[in-house]
């Protein structure tokens, strides 16, 4: 039986494992099939990342999260997680090529899903124009002209947010009012950089090797037009990945695994949880890891107690 699995590679389950493998807990890291590394698998630049003063590749900075992480003595395997067994003392993790995997303690870390528009040209355009993370990537965006996908807060957050970089922010949004609350709209219709465009949706992203423009399909009478533009965000919502818990662990109205104050510790005992996936706020790599930190160490004190 293993001391700790953690389910997720992104930030905040290699950190775990860098912090569970030094602490001399062999960890096993089960890291997806399909889209090991996380969310940075899908940018380009990342520059708000402490340590890499020039910026690095999203990819680059995973590939060198998990060579630590394996350096310590994490077995990573390449299998997706089915179902989980959490309470009692024994925890049971299956994977998708059909092993159960048992252990004393899980670390949930799998992370949110940025909603996507559905569109052919949309991940191909990741990283090159195409953004779900005003934070993350606004700074890219000095003096140009952008559009902004939502009509929520968050979309509202955002576009208010890009006017500090772009020269241009356009609002795109498939009906004619707001699900924003007041003051969030208020803020956005006061904003000289934003124009709105309403009962609107994208029906598709030009651009061969970086965003150029939109097709904007009116949601009233279907007629097309096109709207030129060198950045796309897109604000329609975000998913904590938690369909393994349903049922198990107890969620937060934002639909994240509820943990206990600033800890990692679930309503199960031995049940850890860190990163995007209990994070309605922040969502950055550098707070993912920090989060996965705090789970390491939280397992790390449920195994020494049940030692003693
Ligand atoms: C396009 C883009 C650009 C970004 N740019 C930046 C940036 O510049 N700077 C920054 O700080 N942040 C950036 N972010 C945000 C950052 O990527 C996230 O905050 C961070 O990756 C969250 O880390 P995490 O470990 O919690 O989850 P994730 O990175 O989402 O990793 C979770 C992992 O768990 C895996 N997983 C889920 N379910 C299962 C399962 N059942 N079995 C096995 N594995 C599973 C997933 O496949 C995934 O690999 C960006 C996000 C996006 C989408």
């Amino acid at each position: 039986m293993h001391q700790i699995i953690i389910i997720g590679s992104g930030p905040a389950g290699f950190t775990a494992a860098i912090y569970a493998a030094r602490a001399g807990l062999e960890p096993v890291l089960i890291a997806s099939s399909v889209e090991p590394g996380g969310e940075l698998m899908n940018t380009t630049e990342v520059e708000n990342f402490p340590g890499f003063p020039e910026g690095i590749q999203g990819p680059e900075l995973m590939e060198k999260m998990q060579a630590q992480a394996e350096r310590f003595g994490t077995k990573v395997v390449y299998d997706d997680v089915t179902a989980v067994e959490l309470a009692g003392d024994v925890k049971r993790i299956s994977t998708g090529d059909g092993s159960v995997h048992e252990a004393k303690s899980v670390i949930f870390a799998t992370g949110s899903a940025y909603r996507k528009l559905g569109l052919a040209d949309e991940e191909r355009l990741s990283g090159h124009g195409v953004s779900w993370c005003a934070t993350c990537d606004g700074f890219f965006f000095r003096e140009k002209t952008i559009a902004v996908i939502g009509g929520g807060d968050s979309a509202m957050e955002e576009a208010t947010f890009l006017t500090r970089f772009a020269s241009k922010v356009y609002v795109v949004h498939r009906r004619e009012e707001l699900k924003a609350s007041k003051i969030m709209q208020q803020r956005a219709f006061d904003n000289e950089k934003i124009e709105f465009i309403w009962n609107s949706e994208v029906a598709a992203i030009q651009g061969e090797t970086e965003v150029t423009g939109l097709t904007l399909r009116s949601t009233v009478d279907g007629t097309e037009q096109e709207l030129p533009i060198e950045g796309l965000f897109i604000a329609i919502g975000n998913d904590p990945r938690v369909h393994l818990v349903h049922g198990q662990l107890e969620l937060t109205e934002d639909g994240t695994i509820a943990v206990e104050g600033r800890s990692s510790k679930t309503g199960i005992p031995g049940v850890f949880a860190a990163g995007d996936v209990i994070d309605p706020s922040y969502r950055q790599a550098i707070t993912a890891a920090a989060s996965g930190t705090v789970a390491a160490l939280d397992a790390e004190h449920y195994l020494a107690a049940l030692e003693s």
